[in-house]
């Protein structure tokens, strides 16, 4: 009998799929993406999720019956309350309210508590994501913080996995790998893997939300979500990636949309940034160039937002369409 002994154990191993539609015109290059979404808990943060409390459990952090607590948009607490939920461990997540409620409601259908806090304060404010999630980490009795900003083990599961994955799969193929950067973990991980095997011959490509430290910005807030800081986390390794490309949200967006109606791939804004990152250094490559683009999440979290055209159109991305009439249709 062909199955897994639990959820956790289908974490991984996510396929690669060529694009085709939004690379016409734009790019001789193979741009192959790397479908994160079909991980158990529907994002790449599944990953990091087991070796981080594997560590902290035998650090001695983490005790039976202790809590979890962390700042999280969404996907890395997904990924720690499926990990949670088979040990037995309480999950408490803190979330700024720009986090759509869709995505929250995820969190709380897997049995974890969710507060919500304001997006528009200092990171170093009390009321800040960080500030409420420290306070609770510090007050609640066998609490732990797994801190995806800081943890070495969010970077060493890309390291252990994802780069792996790549390489096998792109029969080391591979040229050009691109992902957006929030913590830094992914391109950290997968960067330095594929440096490493590669002997060097793998560019690494990070996208970064315009406004966004990564990429010089003073931290601006844009609305794609999930990356861009900002501050410089220390799971980020700044000497991993090879150039930083900045995306609009509207760039971010638009591609995200094509991504779902032209190659039938329904993923988060994020996704829509990586692509427009990728496509943007293939613009100058040849068809000896395979470029991997890492898609961390679906798009089912976003259809109130990204797909949905009133929220388009009130926040100016004025390419929604605005809807037809019938007589429009028929014409
Ligand atoms: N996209 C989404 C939707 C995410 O939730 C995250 C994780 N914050 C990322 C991209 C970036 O991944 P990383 O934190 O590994 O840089």
């Amino acid at each position: 009998m062909k199955y897994a002994d639990t959820i956790v154990d289908l974490v991984g191993d996510t396929p690669l799929v060529k694009l085709h539609h939004v690379t016409e015109g734009v790019t001789s290059a193979t741009v192959l993406v790397k479908l994160e979404y079909l991980n158990p808990g529907g994002s790449s943060k599944d990953r990091i999720a087991g070796r981080i409390i594997d560590a902290a459990e035998r650090e001695g952090k983490l005790k039976p019956g202790g809590t979890i607590v962390e700042p999280t948009s969404g996907n890395t607490g997904v990924g720690l309350a499926l990990v949670a939920q088979q040990r037995g461990y309480k999950c408490i997540f803190v979330c700024p309210d720009k986090v759509g409620e869709d995505k929250r409601n995820v969190l709380t259908a897997y049995g974890a508590e969710v507060v919500v806090t304001p997006t528009a304060v200092a990171p170093d404010s009390p009321e800040s994501y960080y500030g409420v999630s420290d306070r609770l980490a510090r007050e609640i009795p066998g609490a732990f913080k797994p801190d995806q900003y800081s943890n070495p083990n969010g970077p060493r599961s890309h390291y252990e996995t994802t780069g792996p994955e790549i390489w096998r799969d792109t029969e080391g193929e591979i040229t050009h790998f691109v992902a957006g950067v929030g913590t830094g973990g992914t391109i950290t991980g997968t960067g330095r893997y594929l440096r490493e095997v590669s002997g060097d011959r793998v560019r690494i490509i990070g996208a970064d939300p315009e406004g966004s430290v990564y990429s010089g910005g003073t931290g601006r807030p844009y609305l794609v979500e999930g990356v861009g800081e900002d501050f410089w986390p220390t799971a980020y390794d700044p000497a991993v990636p090879h150039e930083i490309i900045a995306v609009s949200d509207a760039e971010s967006f638009d591609m995200t949309r094509r991504l779902a109606c032209e190659e039938g791939i329904l993923v988060g804004g994020s996704s829509g940034m990586a692509v427009v990152a990728a496509l943007k250094a293939a613009a100058s490559a040849g068809p000896d160039d395979v470029f991997v683009v890492l898609l961390p999440d679906g798009g089912r979290g976003y259809l109130g937002k990204i797909f949905n055209d009133k929220w388009m159109r009130a926040y100016g991305f004025s390419n929604a369409p605005a809807g037809h009439t019938i007589a429009e249709l028929l014409a």
